[in-house]
C-alpha cells in the first residue's frame, strides 16, 4: 500500500511515522517548504492527562502515557516533568479522574480554592474553583519531537518530500494522482494534514472543507520575578501558561479571531494588555515585565475539537483529512496519529513484528 501525508507539522509528521513502521506500506510525506513557520513551530507543549472533553482527555492521557514510558520520546520530545495544573469552575466528576488515572496511576489529585491559594497564591478566584493537579505532566517541545520522528522516518525508508501539494487526480475513486513542487506521484491513500492551511488546501483542490475552522493563538514570553506557578490552564479566567526557563514564563489567553488566514501572524497589543490584566488578577505574586517574545499563529479548529482522521470524501475516496487540534493537539497528537494509522491500515492484517 502507498500512502501520502501532506503536511509536516506534528500531526502529518507522527502519522507519517506511525504509517512507514508497517512493512508493506510505503510513504510519502509532504512536508510544505522548509522554514514554514507553523502551529508545531511555535506551540507551548503543555502536556497533561485531564482535558475538559472526555475523548480529547482520552487521547491526552494516552499519548502522555505512551511518551513517559518510551526513553526515545521523552528524548526526542525533551519531556519537561514539572507538573500540571488545570483550574475549573467547579470538581470534575470522579469518573473523570479516574480515566485519567487509568493511563497515569497516581498522578491526579484534587486541590480545592482554599489550596490553590495557599499553595500556588492563586487570586479572585471564584468560590467554587477546583483544580485538577498532575504530578506526571508538564512540556514538551512539539518541534523537537517532529525533528526526532522525522529523523526515525527517514532511516526507515520513508520518502520526504519538502514542497508543497499543488493537486489531486481522480478523489472519486481507485489510486490517486498527485502533483507536488517535485513533481507527479500516485498513492492509494492520501491524507492532507496540514493544519490551518487544510480548509484552504481543500478548496483550493475543488473540494468542501466541512467545518474546518481557524483561529488565532496569541500568546507571549515574559521575563518574571515571583511566585511561578507550574503548567496551568484556568477556566475561570481563561489565563493558562508555563514557566520556559528560570525567571521566564509563557502567557496567553484564548482570542476570538476565527477565520483567519493560515498564514497570519499580527499579535494584537490590545490581548497581550488582557493577559497582563488576567494574571494581575489570578497570579498576583508574579511579576510580569513587558513581553520580549511574540507569537500568534492560527490554528485549524473542528467541531469535535480535537485532532482526528476524517473522510475527505464519500467512501471509498481514499482522501482523508488529519487535523482539526484546536489549540491542543501536541498533547493528543501520540495516540491520535496511532488510532489514524490503525484506520487507515485497518484492511491490512498486523503481524507480531509490527507491533514493535
Ligand atoms: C501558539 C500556540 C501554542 C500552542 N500551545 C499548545 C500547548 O501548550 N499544548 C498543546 O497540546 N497544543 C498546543 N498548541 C496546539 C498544537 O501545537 C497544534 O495543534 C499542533 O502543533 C498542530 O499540528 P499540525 O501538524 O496539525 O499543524 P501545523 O504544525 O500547523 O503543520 C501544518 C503543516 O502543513 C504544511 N502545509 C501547509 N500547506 C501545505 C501544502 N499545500 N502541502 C504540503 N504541506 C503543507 C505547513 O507547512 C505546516 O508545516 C498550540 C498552538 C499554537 C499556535
Amino acid at each position: 500500500m502507498r500512502v501520502c501525508v501532506v503536511g509536516g507539522g506534528l500531526a502529518g509528521m507522527l502519522l507519517a511515522w506511525r504509517l512507514v513502521r508497517h512493512p508493506g506500506v510505503r510513504v510519502t510525506l509532504v512536508t510544505g517548504a522548509p522554514g514554514t513557520r507553523d502551529s508545531t513551530a511555535v506551540s507551548g507543549g503543555l502536556v497533561r492527562g485531564f482535558e475538559a472533553d472526555p475523548q480529547a482527555a482520552e487521547l491526552a492521557a494516552r499519548s502522555l502515557q505512551e511518551l513517559r514510558a518510551s526513553a526515545l520520546l521523552r528524548e526526542w520530545s525533551q519531556y519537561q516533568e514539572t507538573g500540571s495544573l488545570y483550574l475549573l469552575h467547579a470538581a470534575p466528576p470522579l469518573r473523570r479522574l479516574i480515566d485519567v488515572d487509568r493511563s497515569l496511576p497516581g498522578s491526579v489529585l484534587i486541590l480545592d480554592r482554599r489550596e490553590l491559594v495557599a499553595r500556588y497564591g492563586f487570586g479572585g478566584l471564584p468560590e467554587q474553583t477546583a483544580a485538577v493537579l498532575e504530578r506526571h505532566a508538564g512540556y514538551i517541545s512539539p518541534d523537537a519531537l517532529r525533528h526526532g520522528a522525522r529523523a526515525d522516518f527517514a532511516a526507515r525508508g520513508g520518502v520526504l518530500d519538502s514542497t508543497d501539494l499543488r493537486a489531486l487526480d481522480r478523489p472519486e475513486g481507485g489510486e490517486l494522482g498527485y502533483r507536488t513542487g517535485a513533481g507527479r506521484g500516485t498513492a492509494d491513500l492520501v491524507v492532507l494534514a496540514a493544519g490551518g492551511w487544510t480548509g484552504r488546501l481543500l478548496t483550493r483542490l475543488g473540494l468542501p472543507a466541512p467545518q474546518l475552522r481557524t483561529k488565532v493563538i496569541q500568546c507571549a514570553l515574559y521575563a518574571t520575578a515571583g511566585d511561578h506557578p507550574p503548567p496551568f490552564v484556568d477556566e475561570t479566567s481563561g489565563l493558562y501558561g508555563r514557566p520556559a526557563g528560570p525567571g521566564r514564563m509563557l502567557l496567553g489567553l484564548p482570542t476570538d479571531r476565527w477565520d483567519t488566514d493560515p498564514g497570519q501572524r499580527v499579535f494584537l497589543d490590545r490581548e497581550e494588555r488582557a493577559v497582563r490584566e488576567a494574571a494581575a488578577l489570578r497570579l498576583p505574586g508574579l511579576a510580569l515585565n513587558p513581553p520580549h517574545h511574540f507569537t500568534a499563529m492560527s490554528e485549524a479548529y473542528a467541531p469535535e475539537g480535537r485532532l482526528a482522521l476524517r473522510a475527505a470524501l464519500p467512501y471509498p475516496s481514499g482522501l482523508f483529512t488529519f487535523t482539526g487540534g484546536s489549540g491542543g493537539a501536541a498533547k493528543t497528537a501520540l495516540a491520535a496519529s496511532s488510532a489514524a494509522a490503525g484506520e487507515l491500515l485497518a484492511p491490512i492484517p498486523i503481524t507480531e513484528g509490527e507491533r514493535s
